[in-house]
Parts: C-alpha cells; structure tokens; sequence
C-alpha cells in the first residue's frame, strides 16, 4: 500500500464504523431506529424551551407561539377524556409518579390530536388520554421500579414522551365507555401488538379505527402497543425534564 492509499483507508475505516454504531435494526419490528447517545446534562435541559403555562395563551394565538413549545393541551380543547394513570396509583408500576394529573405536550403534537379527535367526534368517539409528556426525572423513576426495556424505556436513551410527542390513548363512544381493543392499557403481552392476529372482528375494527384515525394525522404507531403513538419525526426533539405546577 503506498502513502497516499494508506491513510485514506484508515479514514474511510473510521467513517464506516462511526455510521455503523450509530444505527440498529430493531430485531422485532424490523425498524431501524438512532441509537441516542448517553444522556449528559446539556442534553438533558432543553436550550430556550418554552413552556406556556395554563391561562396565559388565547386560543387564537396559538399560531404566534413555536410549535415545538410545551402547552397544556387543555387550553386547546375541552374535548379530550382524560384517565392520567400515572398520576394515580392504578398503573403497572403500583404507585403513583406525577403529582397531578396535566396533559402537556410540544404544540405541534397537540394540534395533530385536536385534528385527529375533531374527525373522530365526527364519527361518534373521542380520544381518551392516559399519558402525554414525562420528564426525564420520571422515566429514571419509572425505569428504577421496573428496569426492563420491554416494558419501560431506558432513561439513557429516553423516550419520545420525555421529548413531548408520544401520547397514550384510546376511544370512547358516545356514552364515555372505552372501544374494546382487547388487552387494557399498559398490558404488557403479545396480545398489545399491532401485529397480533388472534383478535375479535369488532376489536380489529376498533384497533383500525384508532390507528386509521391517528395515522392520517401525522402519528405513527409503535408496534407492541395499540394505544400509544408518536408524532412523526418527534425524535429529533430534545429530551426535557420540565415539571408542570400542581395547584
Ligand atoms: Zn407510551
């Protein structure tokens, strides 16, 4: 190998391997996925964010505010259902991990589900909310009680929730009584996956709906749980770890 060729080598060595560990294919779901570094302390306080408290913000002026700020989806619409299980004690985790229960998401995610639940109440259902943003603090919490990546993300990775565009949700008719998507939220089994067969045809139906209904939108599915979703490209959002007021 002569001079010149050598230290090309050596560079295009370094640049295939700098790629190749910055990707992984998700065995299960056949998605390959960015791997996110160790979170340090820098990542961690998101730079500039803004969080527009209760109160502050008309509706109408929605459209003067960035839409990656944190909002009370709340002060959007009335229209939501809300069963916050993390602020209660009735979650897979036994113990309650917010101090009230708050729906705070990046505003762009709020106006895709004010969308979204417009054209469900169209037809007769409306969303039901059991988780929106979580700060980082909360998934170490989370991730210290159950430290098991199938069922809880790594806080070393984060998850879409902590950067303020994953929501967990479902549908309720008319009557406020939840559609049967064959397993409760949180169930942590084959039977929550998109990709599980042995369902009932009004289960299937209800699973479309709700996924039809999200897709169109702007949201993407995760698929070993129906009920949760994330806002496309929500990953290239920063981590944070704001805390919303409790009254
Ligand atoms: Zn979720």
């Amino acid at each position: 190998m002569n001079k010149l060729y050598c230290p090309l080598s050596f560079f295009f060595i370094f640049v295939f391997l700098s790629c190749s560990i910055h990707t992984k294919k998700n065995r299960k779901t056949g998605i390959t996925d960015t791997i996110i570094s160790p979170i340090t302390k820098k990542e961690v306080v998101e730079p500039n964010i803004e969080i527009v408290k209760s109160q502050e913000l008309p509706f109408t002026q929605s459209e003067i505010i960035a839409d990656t700020s944190f909002v009370n989806i709340k002060d959007y619409s009335s229209d939501f259902v809300y069963d916050m299980k993390y602020a209660t004690d009735d979650n897979f985790l036994k113990i309650q991990v917010y101090e009230c229960a708050e729906c705070y998401l990046r505003l762009k995610t709020v106006n895709a589900l004010l969308k979204a639940n417009e054209r469900f109440m169209s037809k007769g259902y409306r969303i039901k909310l059991f988780d929106c943003y979580r700060p980082l603090d909360v998934q170490t919490k989370m991730w210290s009680i159950v430290s098991n990546p199938n069922y809880v993300a790594n806080p070393k990775k984060g998850s879409i929730h902590n950067r303020g565009g994953a929501v967990d949700l479902t549908l309720v008719d008319n009557n406020g009584k939840e559609l049967d998507m064959g397993t409760p939220f949180d169930f942590f089994g084959i039977e929550s996956s998109h990709e599980f067969e042995n369902l009932s045809e009004e289960v299937k139906n209800n699973r479309k709906l709700l996924r039809n209904g999200m897709i169109r939108f702007g949201f993407r599915i995760f698929d070993s749980e129906w009920w949760h979703y994330n806002l496309k490209n929500a990953k290239k959002d920063n981590l944070s770890n704001f805390k919303w007021e409790c009254d």
